[in-house]
């Protein structure tokens, strides 16, 4: 047993001292985990929008000190009383969303928003007794999500975490915690296109290309990529995306334009931009009859959606999902056997890589639009 059971732990973690300043890599302390809890060594995380956003604090409560990061790969230290499905060792994926496998969502067949541990953002201390496990010389550093995975040890509820294939590359599976299964979950097990159908992404992001492979794995023949980013759609061909529209391009709304392309609109729709103008079109560019389209991008807080209700009398479906609708713990040990069975493919998301003490880079990569996933290696 390692001797760091049941002892504080004093490692680096990257802090986040006020809304939008660069993070501080300081010697955090790290407590043992309690009650339903696991304490885990970070071995890699990456990047994803979601943190950047609460980073930011533009639009949203902010909750200071903080250490962000949800989406991350990770060995267990240690875990606290009540925990028996995970030992020390074991290989890990935490997630912002959890799964306590009691409540009525976690039984029931259709949800995945469990009651206890569904995402709370402005949370920032352990459900268990709403305290930190960081701090700094005493004084609390607040969690993120429930994950914090932007330090070398964490402490995570063991509902947040999906154990996993100890063969898996963690450097790679890292990004399936949250953005990829997010946008490949929310094409299979939401929008469900046919093989042969086409389906419109909106928004050519790490969880639109999610959507788009998840498509590419459904055998649909067209996938229409929409972005107001012209340069994403070099990237997103290797993807299987098989046309663009850029909207800025047409004078008419772009749903006119994909109802041109496609005789009368797509099977489905994937919507991955957190616009609401993006999410009215992917509902509008559908088919009527039997099309459907589903919204994943989180709207502005007072974004409000407004379309004709013949729209859905004319037999078209909108539907929302989190997290791809996937239950982490049961769900996502499947996903990373996809990537083992080499179904689904994760290196062309990766698209760069920084040590630890260079995380301030993958800020400025992802503000400033550029490449998908930055994978940021804890060690060495
Ligand atoms: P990203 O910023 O990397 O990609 C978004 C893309 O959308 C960009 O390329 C941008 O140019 C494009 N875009 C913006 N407005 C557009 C418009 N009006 N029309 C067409 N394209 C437009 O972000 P990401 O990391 O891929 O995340 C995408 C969205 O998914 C975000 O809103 C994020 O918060 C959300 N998200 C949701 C869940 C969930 O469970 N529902 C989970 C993770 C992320
Ligand atoms: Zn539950």
């Amino acid at each position: 047993m390692s001797s760091t059971v049941g002892q504080v732990i004093k490692c680096k973690a990257a802090v986040a001292w006020e809304a939008g300043k660069p993070l501080v890599i300081e010697e955090v302390e790290v407590a043992p985990p309690q009650k339903m809890e696991v304490r885990l060594k970070i071995l890699f995380t990456s990047l994803c929008h979601t943190d950047v956003y609460f980073w930011e604090a533009k639009a949203q409560n902010s909750v200071f000190p903080r250490i962000f990061g949800h989406e991350a790969a990770g060995i267990v230290e240690s875990v606290g009383e009540g925990v028996t499905e995970l030992a020390p060792g074991d290989h890990v994926l935490p997630v912002f969303t959890g799964e306590c496998k009691e409540c009525a969502h976690c039984k029931s067949e259709e949800s995945n928003m469990c009651s206890l541990l569904r995402i709370n953002t402005d949370r920032g201390v352990m459900i268990h007794d709403e305290q930190t496990r960081f701090s700094i010389n005493g004084k609390p550093i607040y969690h993120f999500v429930g994950t914090s995975t932007f330090s070398e040890y964490t402490v995570v509820h063991v509902g947040c975490l999906a154990k996993i294939n100890p063969l898996a590359p963690l450097d790679k599976v890292c990004i399936l915690s949250c953005g990829i299964s997010t946008g490949l979950g929310a094409t299979l097990n939401v929008a469900k296109p046919t093989k042969g159908s086409s389906v419109a992404v909106f928004g050519l992001g790490a969880v639109g290309l999610g959507a788009a492979e998840g498509a590419r794995l459904a055998g649909a023949s067209r996938i229409i990529g929409v972005d107001l980013n012209s340069s994403r759609f070099a990237e997103a061909k290797k993807f299987g995306v098989t046309e663009f529209v850029n909207p800025k391009d047409y004078k008419k709304p772009v749903q006119e334009v994909i109802a041109e392309m496609t005789d009368g609109g797509v099977d489905r729709s994937v919507e991955c931009t957190g616009n609401i103008n993006a999410m009215i079109s992917a509902f509008e560019c559908v088919h009527d009859g039997w099309g459907v389209a589903v919204l994943v991008g989180v709207p502005h807080k007072d974004a409000e959606f407004k379309t004709h209700p013949m729209n859905f009398l004319n037999e078209r479906t909108l539907k929302g999902t989190f997290f791809g609708n996937y239950k982490p713990r049961s769900d996502l040990p499947s996903v990373v056997e996809m990537y083992m069975n080499k179904e689904l493919e994760l290196e062309k998301f990766i698209t760069h890589e920084v040590p630890f003490s260079e995380i301030n880079k993958a800020f400025e990569l992802m503000l400033k639009g550029e490449g998908l996933r930055c994978i940021i290696r804890m060690e060495g």
